[in-house]
């Protein structure tokens, strides 16, 4: 069953609330020129890639149409249905005035983390390709400009399911010299085959020198050809993730990915401030604030917010700027679509911190074939001059990979 939020009537009008519409504000009435346009309409569709992509459309009076993707989750669709009736008549050139309104209007629906930061990502996308097409320029440029022509992309890697030693090494290998990459990351949160409960959090000595031998046989198989990171996905107990990133110190590591859950910021600062092993996290907290405490409590080396779901591309920005006052680079978590993988290397241009973007989806064979553009090649993302994202969706890729009992986009 589809429900149809956009008739129902705002919950939180008998609150009092800051109230951001461009109504009270005054903001759509004093328009002309280029501003002189409105939101019509916004759309999801679902594709089934390796995640189910959530392709977001905006429509405006002008006829011009922005395109965006918020990072996959369930209700994340149902969420901007009921965002519409918060946008329609809305100026959509007013991005950041959008984003706080969206988070005030959906507050009963819980706008400080979660999939409705995820939803409110998707709009805030497609009104950087919005607002770039109307102004007739890059998104980059929405966001302060160039600080290089391209982005660099690292590669998710995965070498099966017997994860020993060579096979990720040999998977390495062949990701540097077959796909032109010189950036890579492998899971380490892998069976050994020597545990007795992986519950409790704590690494037995055979699962620790396990996933040594696997940074050593990659580390040392690719040499200088590629920085190397490596994911553990909130596993293991402080304690475990101090002994393994001890042992890691004498190999050639980019980075170790969140090695204890993100919820307890004091284990997570003790673990980064243990090792001289680079510590990145931070693709469970959602929005600036999520991030403020990582920063400023030098809890990560590394902060890697993902850029569809913790907000979009200006809150990816603003994370950016505090990562900044703390000399801390960026390395942003990506499993998207090529819509919101060029939209996260608008952003990556845009900020003198960024690392790298994460490319999540080599093993799934038609990813690029969902945009008619070029996207990475060689393991770099060469930033586009069009307006907008700069990329265009081919609507029968989307049509044809759409998950059951969606539909397609409106013409614009
Ligand atoms: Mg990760």
């Amino acid at each position: 069953m589809v429900r149809d939020y956009s008739t129902l009537h705002d919950p939180n009008a008998e609150y009092t609330m800051r109230d951001l519409s461009g109504e009270t504000m005054g903001v759509t009435a004093d328009r002309g020129g280029p501003r002189d346009l409105e939101i019509t309409d916004v759309q999801t569709t679902m594709v089934d890639g390796n995640f189910p992509w959530t392709l977001v459309r905006v429509y405006t009076d002008a006829g011009v149409v922005g395109t965006g993707e918020a990072y996959w989750g369930a209700g994340v669709p149902e969420l901007i249905d009921r965002m519409r009736p918060f946008l329609v008549g809305e100026n959509p050139l007013d991005v950041d005035r959008l984003f706080e309104h969206l988070v005030q209007k959906m507050s009963g629906e819980g706008s400080i983390g979660g999939v409705t930061v995820t939803a409110i990502s998707g709009v805030d996308v497609a009104l950087h390709d919005l607002a770039g097409k109307v102004l007739d320029a890059p998104a980059y440029q929405l966001l302060g400009g160039k600080y290089r022509d391209r982005v660099r992309v690292y590669c998710d890697c995965h070498a099966g399911e017997e994860a020993d030693p060579e096979s990720n090494a040999d998977e390495a290998e062949r990701v540097v010299e077959e796909l032109g990459y010189d950036a890579l990351k492998f899971d380490l949160d892998v069976p050994s085959g020597h545990e007795k409960d992986r519950a409790n959090r704590h690494l037995r000595n055979p699962e620790v020198e396990h996933k040594v031998d696997i940074v050593e046989a990659v580390t040392e198989r690719v040499g200088d050809r590629a920085d190397v990171a490596f994911d553990c996905h909130w596993t293991f107990s402080g304690g475990s993730a101090k002994r393994l990133a001890n042992q890691l110190e004498g190999y050639d590591v980019w980075w170790l990915e969140d090695p204890v859950p993100p919820e307890n910021h004091d284990v997570q600062r003790e673990v980064t401030q243990s090792t001289s092993v680079p510590i990145a996290a931070g693709e469970n907290v959602y929005r600036k604030h999520g991030h403020r405490r990582l920063l400023e409590e030098q809890a990560v080396d590394i902060i890697a917010p993902d850029m569809p779901k913790v907000g979009g591309m200006r809150e990816t920005r603003k994370i950016a700027d505090m990562a900044d006052t703390y000399y801390t680079p960026v390395a942003m978590h990506n499993v998207a679509s090529p819509v919101a993988t060029m939209a996260s290397a608008h952003v990556g241009t845009a900020i003198p911190n960024s690392l790298a973007v994460e490319y999540h989806s080599y093993q799934l064979g038609w990813w690029e074939d969902l945009v008619e553009e070029d996207v990475i090649e060689d393991g770099y993302i060469e930033i586009p001059e069009d307006p907008g994202l700069g990329v265009t969706l081919d609507m029968d890729v989307v049509e044809e990979h759409m998950v059951d009992g969606e539909e397609l986009f409106d013409e614009a």
